[in-house]
């Protein structure tokens, strides 16, 4: 007996054509599609033609995000990875082959220095350690083989700014790329393709993202340099989670309003801590005090970021009294970007690698705390510092 058409039960595609109105973005867990035949398989995954095939390749969430992404970057291309450590990873696995030369900012984010100084060079590439807020030590360090400059646009804890037009000019004269670290600044603050960057990477995870709750990175770049971004993406496993990309998407929406917000609160936080007595110095772009301050006014659009480090007068002691009198009010979390304020205590996390002088030279001792800087009201975060400071 023939069955009837309404028994039967509609493939996927049927129903999300008709689904493709709704206004909130759908959600496409699937690994795997099915293909029209061999030649459009084969298209697919040798990435000539449009579509999907094997999510390890592309999956609509990704492409959705990551379309949004390179539009806010002015960027020729931009792919989702599952963390910015793998978009990092992807950079410098698809750019830079053995015997290469690679100048890297040597107040790279922690795990950024680790991977460069401690793995890449186990592919027999060269990393020479710089300040690239130094642009003689830039130019002086580049070679005939630098094959990329590595730097970020606000360094982390001392949020020190980078030139990138001037890094990017430097590099080009010696036919290296610029790959620039975004993530402190966000795309809302800082385009740095626009100033003639390379690549550009983000760690999706932080403000983008913005309720720690999803782990994804990004990277950009210009068509200049993608060629081998894909394929090597695909062959060392380096793709997104649909749930995580669907997620930022989410996060996404609101990110220009998230950091305007955060940055206003930032502004004001450095100023109300800069005045107190229990605090011996304070780092924050969007202060005069700040030596980078002019350079950030330029290259920053919108704000000056959404991250404030302090150091408290009494060191270790002082820092412990203080974060435990902050608890409850301003968590202690190794991490940034999130809806709400929260600490970090650089020298027993990011930076625990670092001795006293290796903390010095960056203007930190074990009394700084960095802020991560939320969208409540200012109000109500000076008042949560003011008691964590009157309990020291
Ligand atoms: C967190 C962070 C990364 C790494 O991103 P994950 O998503 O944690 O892998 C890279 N660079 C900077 C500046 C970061 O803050």
């Amino acid at each position: 007996m023939p069955r009837k058409a309404e028994d039967e039960c509609p493939r996927p595609a049927q129903i999300s054509s008709l689904a493709m109105e709704s206004l909130a973005p759908p959600i496409f867990p699937a690994t795997v599609y099915r293909c029209e035949d061999p030649e459009t398989a084969e298209g697919i995954l040798s990435g000539n033609s449009e579509g999907y095939a094997y999510s390890r390749d592309g999956h609509p969430n990704a492409d959705m995000l990551a379309n949004k992404c390179r539009r806010l970057h002015g960027a020729d291309h931009a792919t989702m990875t599952n963390s910015g450590m793998s978009a990092m990873a992807l950079a410098v696995l698809s750019h830079a082959r053995a015997g290469d030369h690679l100048v890297v900012s040597r107040m790279l984010y922690g795990q950024s220095l680790n991977l460069f100084t401690n793995y890449v060079t186990q592919f027999g590439i060269r990393v020479s350690t710089v300040d690239t807020c130094d642009l003689d030590a830039v130019r002086s360090s580049l070679e005939d083989g630098t094959k990329m400059v590595v730097a970020e646009t606000i360094s982390n804890p001392s949020l020190r700014i980078s030139d990138i037009a001037a890094l990017a000019e430097l590099a080009h004269a010696r036919g290296a790329v610029l790959l620039v670290d975004n993530t402190f600044a966000t795309p809302a603050l800082c385009r740095p393709i626009e100033m003639d960057a390379d690549f550009v990477l983000e760690s999706v995870t932080k403000m983008i993202n913005g309720h720690s709750d999803a782990m994804l990175g990004l990277l950009c770049g210009t068509s200049a340099v993608w060629d081998r971004v894909r394929p090597t993406q695909s062959v060392w496993g380096l793709s997104s989670s649909p749930f995580d990309c669907w997620l930022s998407y989410r996060g996404l929406s609101t990110m220009a309003l998230r950091v305007e917000k955060a940055c206003c609160n930032a502004l004001a936080v450095a100023s109300f801590l800069a005045e107190r007595s229990e605090v011996i110095d304070v780092k924050y772009p969007g202060l005069e005090s700040h030596p980078d301050h002019k350079l950030a006014s330029e290259q920053l659009t919108g704000g000056f970021g959404t991250i404030v480090t302090f150091t408290l007068r009494g060191d270790r002691p002082a820092a412990e009294r203080f974060i435990d009198a902050a608890r409850e009010t301003v968590p202690f979390c190794p991490s940034l970007g999130e809806v709400s304020t929260t600490l970090l205590h650089p020298q027993s996390t990011s930076h625990r690698q670092l001795d006293a002088a290796g903390l010095s030279a960056l203007g930190l001792t074990g009394g700084s705390i960095r802020l991560s800087i939320g969208v409540e009201s200012s109000r109500s975060i000076m008042s949560d510092l003011d008691a964590a400071l009157a309990g020291l």
